[in-house]
């Protein structure tokens, strides 16, 4: 009795000793297929780079590291509160200036003693960069600073400050742009002085109604009109 399920049974006319593809009439247009591919690729230039002999060109602004400008951080941990990694240290402590003036009050500031970004956790997302207000944080677009150690990843101070030299020059602005909102400021003509005010008049306070009625009656009394009664 045959199976009544034919899927199950074998191909008689399939020869399982031979893999697919691989029959006399395939082998021939794949061959030729993967030699125009080799002649192909030997006529068309090369674009290796030749790292680390010859250094890429890369944009101006593109992301290697971070630098530390670090007269003008205030010690006030924006940057290390937006960053989402959590891979900027900052420490500092208070410092209190004398007054200047006799009479004056003294004023504390925050002295920065220690800066560091561990690179090893940075995902180069710029946050820091851009939240930072007093423009202490810049990119630099120097990269090669790989370690054996995951430890020397770390930056401290000192290191920050050095790429420093490497931040190349800001663009010029766009030629289209408006001016820079400092250029405008300065640009305005001075303010007038302000003219002299006339002298200020002494008001004549206008009298409240319980005082209008403490006046009527201290005044002295109007003679009543009426004729007197029982006179004769
Ligand atoms: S680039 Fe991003 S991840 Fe790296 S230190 Fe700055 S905020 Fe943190
Ligand atoms: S945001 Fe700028 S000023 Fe504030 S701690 Fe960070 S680098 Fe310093």
């Amino acid at each position: 009795m045959t199976d009544p399920n034919p899927i199950d049974q074998p191909d008689p006319h399939h020869d399982h000793s031979r893999p697919s593809g691989t029959t006399p009439s395939g082998i021939l247009p794949g061959l030729l297929k993967g030699l125009a591919t080799t002649a192909r690729t030997m006529v068309r230039p090369v674009h290796t780079a030749e790292y680390p002999d010859v250094k890429p060109e890369l944009p101006p602004r593109s992301r290697g590291v971070i630098a530390l400008l670090a007269e003008n951080c205030t010690s006030c941990m924006l940057c290390a509160r937006e960053c989402p990694d959590w891979c900027i240290y900052i420490d500092s402590h208070k410092e209190e200036i004398p007054a200047t003036t006799e009479g004056g009050r003294a004023r504390q500031r925050n002295v920065l003693d220690r800066f560091a970004i561990d690179f090893s956790l940075c995902m180069y997302c710029g946050i820091c960069v851009e939240v930072c207000p007093f423009d202490a944080l810049f990119w630099s677009p120097e990269y090669e600073y790989a370690e054996l150690d995951i430890r020397e990843l770390t930056h401290e101070m000192p290191r920050l400050d050095e790429w420093m030299q490497t931040v190349p020059a800001p663009a010029p602005p766009d030629p289209a742009s408006a001016p820079p909102a400092e250029v405008t400021a300065a640009a305005k003509p001075p303010r007038a002085a302000p003219a002299a005010r006339p002298a200020a008049r002494v008001a004549t306070p206008t009298p409240t109604p319980a005082a209008s009625a403490e006046t009527s009656s201290s005044a002295t009394p109007e003679p009543d009109p009426r004729p007197e009664e029982g006179g004769g």
